[in-house]
């Protein structure tokens, strides 16, 4: 009953002679607020993007669900991801930055004939097309991520007016607008300065709240993963130090 599992997973790149990820194990519920942390190199990056199915392990499997993520297709894998520089398209305004992905999705439909009956197949099922969602659908949908990232209204903005810790909501939007059950977050906030990343801290521990989704969480700040998780999992050398609460961490020294 887990939504995402690791089981000993070790990765080592193809250019590489030693492991990135070393026998790494872990569980994560569904809704947990999981964040890697430990210093720049240890790995944190290269699981996430084994989550994500951009990355295959050298050995071991990572379950969705029960599933193994090498064997589901793309579309299925969870790999809405924030990451640290916004990769926000820049000439496209914020609609159209966040819309991106629901334009190009196509969703199976019963097709009915003029009486509004279904049409059948030669075999007797029904007929099914392949169509875009309505305009109607994708605006409310912008506009619903907007409102969840405190951006309301924003949609007409080019990216290029917008301030860094604007444009990290807008990455956030465009990740959360296809409602993913998992959140992948690569140092979101990194890039801003130490205002507006306490700030965003604690929006984005609301955000989680709110959604009620998986949020895999990559950061080095030691402060940042004790503010918003329910579970740290502390690396260094592509192992695991320590699993363990805010609290439980906090009282044996990192
Ligand atoms: P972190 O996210 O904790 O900074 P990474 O997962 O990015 O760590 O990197 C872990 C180790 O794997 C580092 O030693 C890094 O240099 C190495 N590494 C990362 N990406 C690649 C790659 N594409 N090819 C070879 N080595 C890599
Ligand atoms: P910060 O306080 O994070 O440094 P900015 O000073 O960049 O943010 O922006 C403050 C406000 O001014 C924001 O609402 C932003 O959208 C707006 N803004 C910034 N640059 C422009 C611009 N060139 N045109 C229109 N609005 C802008």
């Amino acid at each position: 009953n887990y939504i995402i599992e690791l089981n000993n997973v070790f990765k080592m790149y193809e250019n590489s002679e030693f492991y990135a990820v070393e026998n790494f194990n872990l569980k994560v519920k569904k809704g947990e607020f999981v964040t890697f942390l430990g210093p720049s190199g240890c790995g944190k990056t290269t699981t996430l993007r084994m989550i994500a199915g951009f990355e295959l392990p050298t050995s071991g499997e990572i379950l969705l669900n029960g599933r193994d993520i090498s064997l589901l297709p793309p579309h299925k894998r969870p790999i809405n991801t924030v990451f640290q520089r916004y990769a926000l398209f820049q000439h496209l305004n914020v609609y159209d930055n966040i819309a991106f992905g629901l334009k190009l999705k196509k969703i199976p439909c019963e097709v009915l004939d003029k009486d509004g009956n279904k049409v059948l197949d030669k075999n007797g099922n029904p007929k099914i097309k392949y169509k875009h969602l309505d305009k109607q659908v994708i605006h409310e949908k912008v506009s619903n991520a907007l409102k969840i990232v405190d951006l309301e209204g924003f949609e007409k903005r080019p990216i290029s007016t917008l301030s860094g810790g604007q444009q990290q909501r807008i990455a956030i939007a465009r990740a959360i607008v296809n409602e993913p059950e998992i959140l992948l977050l690569d140092e979101p906030l990194g890039a801003l300065d130490l205002k507006m990343r306490k700030e965003m801290q604690l929006e984005l521990k609301a955000m989680h709240k709110q959604l009620g989704i998986t949020f895999i969480y990559v950061t080095h700040d030691q402060e940042e993963a004790l503010t918003m998780s329910d579970t740290i999992v502390v690396m260094n050398d592509g192992n695991i130090q320590q699993i363990g609460d805010p609290k439980g961490i906090y009282d044996e020294p990192i």
